[in-house]
């Protein structure tokens, strides 16, 4: 049996599977089928559609093309593939729609025509099984998927005493993967909290931990086979872990030479629970995994109004004395240059009960963050897109949304513009060298540039450097979200997958 893997990205609220990202979906498919796989990208298909698989150099003028940049080592033999392949399965979801600065992840709408001549049996899973958008701010896309013989979740929905398995044989991913790749790693799925209007977690998943060992095992299997960037990142709150510290103990002993060791999602309430341990699991987070790290607290809405209503997971003052926490033991700037760990922050716009206030208690308590010294390494704003299944999309839908779209652009760039900026030269005040900072691609005579990890700065430097390799970079200045560098040191590209 030929089995082909379309991975077309995944981006839910636990777990990242965009490039630079390598999502969990395809890495355990492949490694409970057993068998050879065939590996393609979104970007393979593209461009053997649209290009004829020919790789086009980018033009002074033109920006780098992101569609067709991820490709697979298997990227010259598209239609030989998929002629020959039995069984196909497509990996595809978008539930927190982001902007992302080399990929752009299949829809539904794209790969059901590139796929619907192909004799073979089609198999839809991944996220957008419960719907996806690439966009906030809408209902999920609608799409006829008769072309599928079969559209599951469950089906590669893997029990975890399984996955200890499958996770590890299917690292071997990656030598069909040519670039580097930041390997999402899972330690758990499912929300003990599980009630935040919008979010799609805990209907797609009961709470449950994988055991530190498979974790470990896992990481062990990537770091042999040559991966050096991890993010444990797909869990809705790493500090929920009851082994976080050991985890991060043994990683650390077994994988010296790790580059990247960050983490990803985390409930502000866990942090402040955590001064029962004497903060065992932010100390431990700030001495064994890298600098530049980030935990991701969903606020969603300093407005307790809204988070009343969206019964969301956390109060203004708890994550504000979250955000402290992790400044008194993670402003201290690392050997990368960034802060060693900050807190980042996420709002969402159209949430019910949404009004004007909403964002007037948004700004408050953000300033209130920014006059005290305190650091945030970003804030992530978006609309929210509406899942069915959700209580948002049973009571309230997109009523807030459509009231009060009209001020969005105002909001969101008030917080730009008063916070952001202004915490961003805090963060990486001019001078500061970041180094090992990736080339990833042209927009005319810049290159944009960021370090691998979770939620990295983009760096703009003049001129046309050429990709792929790193460089350190001295921050020259700063734009809302972004800043510019020049180059101090180039690196010869240290590891390859
Ligand atoms: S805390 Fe809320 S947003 Fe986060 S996973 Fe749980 S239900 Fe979803």
């Amino acid at each position: 049996m030929a089995y082909t893997i379309i991975d077309c990205y995944t981006d839910e609220p636990a777990g990242l599977g965009v490039p630079p990202y390598l999502g969990t979906y395809s890495r355990y498919i492949t490694g409970y089928l057993d068998e050879d796989v065939n590996y393609l990208t979104i970007d393979d298909l593209r461009l053997w559609k649209k290009f004829n698989g020919i790789i086009h150099e980018t033009k002074k003028s033109q920006k780098t093309d992101i569609t067709t940049y991820n490709l697979s080592a298997n990227h010259k033999n598209v239609n030989e593939i998929l002629q020959k392949t039995d069984t196909l399965i497509v990996v595809l979801g978008v539930h927190v729609p982001g902007k992302y600065l080399s990929a752009i992840p299949g829809t539904l709408h794209e790969i059901i025509p590139m796929i619907s001549g192909l004799k073979c049996k089609k198999i839809l899973t991944g996220p957008a099984v419960f719907g996806t958008q690439l966009f906030g701010g809408k209902f999920h896309e609608k799409a006829d998927l008769s072309v599928f013989d079969k559209v599951s979740y469950e089906m590669f929905n893997f029990l975890y005493k399984d996955v200890k398995e499958y996770s590890v044989k299917g690292a071997s991913i990656i030598k069909q993967i040519p670039d580097i790749r930041m390997i999402e790693i899972e330690t758990g799925h499912g929300c003990d909290i599980g009630k935040c209007s919008f979010c799609t977690e805990p209907i797609k998943n009961k709470v449950e931990f994988r055991e530190k060992e498979d974790v470990l095992n896992e990481v062990i299997e990537f770091y042999k086979l040559g991966a050096r960037y991890f993010r444990l990142g797909k869990q809705t709150c790493f500090y929920t872990l009851s082994y976080a510290v050991s985890l991060l103990e043994e990683i650390h002993s077994h994988c010296p030479d790790i580059k990247v060791l960050h983490i990803d999602n985390v409930n502000p309430v866990k942090v402040v629970m955590d001064k029962k341990n004497d903060f065992a699991i932010t100390k431990a987070i700030v001495k064994y995994c890298t600098s530049g790290n980030i935990a991701a607290f969903g606020v969603e809405s300093f407005d307790l109004e809204v988070v009343k209503a969206n019964t969301l997971n956390t109060s203004p003052q708890v994550a504000y004395e979250a955000i402290k926490i992790l400044n008194k033991f993670g402003a201290e700037r690392g050997p990368d240059g960034m802060p060693k760990f900050l807190p980042g922050i996420n709002i969402i716009f159209g949430l019910r009960n949404e009004t004007k206030k909403t964002h007037e208690e948004n700004m408050k308590w953000l300033s209130r963050v920014y006059d005290e010294g305190l650091m945030l390494r970003r804030i992530n704003i978006r609309q929210v897109a509406i899942f069915e299944g959700t209580s948002l999309f049973d009571e309230g839908k997109d009523k807030f949304l459509r009231k009060n779209k009209k001020f969005y652009w105002k909001w969101r760039n008030e917080i730009r513009q008063k916070i952001d900026w202004p915490m961003l030269q805090r963060v990486v005040p001019s001078g500061t060298v970041l180094t090992n900072c990736y080339a990833e691609i042209y927009d005319g005579n810049t290159t944009f540039c960021r370090q691998f990890g979770t939620y990295p700065l983009i760096v703009g430097v003049k001129g046309r450097l050429p990709l792929k390799q790193f460089y350190d970079l001295e921050i020259t200045g700063h734009m809302l979200r972004s800043i510019t560098g020049k180059v101090v040191v180039e690196r010869e590209v240290e590891v390859k997958n």
